[in-house]
């Protein structure tokens, strides 16, 4: 398997490609005989080929489907093909040299090899959810125009805080908005409304008493200003209250865990009523500590690439183990992923829509791609069967998204599907067995400079 995983990342580099500029990449390629997870939460079926032609999924049918004539054909039998996998909160250009927070990372460079490594690891499309530039509307029209490869960019521009507030991010005055009143905050939202943000995002937290928090008026004119203006908000949370007010006036993603307290049937009750969706982001809490347990993954070359040279060595310093141990914090984000865990399973059962994130990129531990099938894994040590995490990851967070032509493997969708080498029904963890992954019907490892 490492063997395997080895060739076909050192096969993809990182470098940034210009679809555009590339010589008739556009194929048609028929996978023959796999077992097909569609994204819809249907059960698996057997002995699948597909076609992919122009991007698009072409035609699903059995293992007697002819190959088009100058098809690519791939004999896959015993390999399992699931859709491409969606961060609904994931960050960009947060991180440099892979290892450390920087106020200066937002750069067309460092965005690029970002958006590269989600998708050689199978995250085909993310939602940038807050502090970016507005390079991040320059981006996304490249790849529009195909001009730009990566993980399919969904962004929430710079997102709104309050003074002194969080996120307590570095970030450069330009890639967050502070406002100081409601009417500013009013603006703001107008302005991401004017570049055509996909969402408006919302901090709402207070780190346990520690920095102002945004008043509820202010989120409560956010919220409204934004329905207004056709976009919806999704919240930075944190704590039960917040996220009951949140949701009475009218927010429509929670975008991370409820973890100061279990949370109660009314509170579950009233996020179904109202359809707003709950994304838990286990992968913020657990990365704050667990990388000083030493957990096995981090000797799998699936780790080590996507970590890179300068953060594996942080972690292996033995300084490292101690800073952690040390932090008053860590028994608290301890206690903060266990309740999430928990909460988890209780809007689940209640029926509320559940989505997927992992704040991946926010921190040097969040570590793009890796922490999307990490946080897989934790979605199912949370209680979810592998199938319902892998739905959650895909054409459940197609419709968070508002997106209709991805998040499941049906004809006419966008051809973004992973290959795998092991059925991840069977153990969540072999989403991180890649073979292949295609992004609009072209093979990843192919594309040129990768
Ligand atoms: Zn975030």
């Amino acid at each position: 398997m490492f063997l395997r995983l080895t060739l076909v990342l050192a096969g993809m580099g990182s470098g940034l490609v210009a679809r555009a500029q590339q010589p008739s990449v556009v194929q048609t390629v028929l996978l023959r005989d796999v077992r097909l997870i569609d994204g819809t939460g249907a059960g698996p079926r057997e002995h699948v080929s597909l076609l992919m032609r122009n991007g698009r999924i072409d035609k699903i049918g059995g293992t007697e489907m002819a190959a088009p004539k100058n098809a690519v054909v791939r004999e896959l039998v015993g390999k399992t093909v699931m859709p491409g996998l969606i961060s609904a909160h994931s960050h960009l250009g947060l991180i440099v040299d892979d290892a450390e927070s920087s106020a200066t990372g937002y750069t067309r460079e460092n965005v690029t090899a970002q958006l590269n490594q989600f998708e050689r690891y199978g995250v085909t499309t993310i939602m940038s959810l807050g502090v970016n530039r507005d390079l991040v509307y320059e981006l996304k029209k490249e790849q529009h125009e195909g001009k730009l490869g990566g993980a399919t960019i969904f962004t929430a521009g710079r997102g709104i805080g309050v003074p002194g507030g969080a996120p307590g991010l570095p970030a450069a005055p330009d890639q967050i908005y502070r406002p100081a009143t409601v009417d500013q905050a009013r603006m703001d939202v107008d302005e991401l409304a004017e570049h055509h943000a996909d969402i408006v995002k919302v901090w709402v937290d207070s780190g346990h008493g520690t920095m102002p928090e945004m008043p509820e008026p202010m989120y409560r004119a956010v919220i409204e200003e934004a329905h207004k203006k056709h976009l919806r908000v999704a919240a930075h949370v944190y704590a039960l209250e917040d996220a009951k007010r949140l949701v009475a006036d009218g927010v429509d993603v929670l975008a991370h865990s409820v973890r100061d307290q279990l949370v109660d049937d009314a509170f579950v009750r009233a996020m179904k009523q109202r359809g707003v969706w709950y994304v838990p982001t286990f992968t913020v809490d657990e990365s704050f500590v667990v990388y000083a347990e030493r957990p096995a993954f981090m000797q799998t070359v699936f780790f080590e690439e996507a970590a890179g040279p300068k953060l594996m060595a942080k972690f292996n310093a033995s300084e490292y183990d101690d800073k952690v141990n040390q932090d008053p914090q860590t028994e608290q984000h301890r206690k903060d992923f266990a309740l999430g865990q928990q909460n988890l399973k209780r809007v689940f059962e209640g029926g509320v829509h559940v989505g997927f994130g992992t704040d991946s990129g926010a921190l040097p531990g969040r570590i793009p791609g890796f922490a999307e099938h990490r946080e897989l894994e934790l979605m199912v040590q949370a209680g979810l069967t592998p199938m319902q995490a892998i739905t959650a990851a895909t054409g459940d967070n197609a419709k968070l998204l508002h997106v209709a032509d991805r998040g499941t493997i049906a004809v006419g969708k966008r051809a973004d599907l992973l290959v795998l080498d092991a059925d991840p029904l069977s153990d969540i963890r072999n989403t991180q067995r890649i073979v292949a992954v295609y992004h609009d019907g072209l093979s990843v490892a192919d594309l040129p400079g990768k």
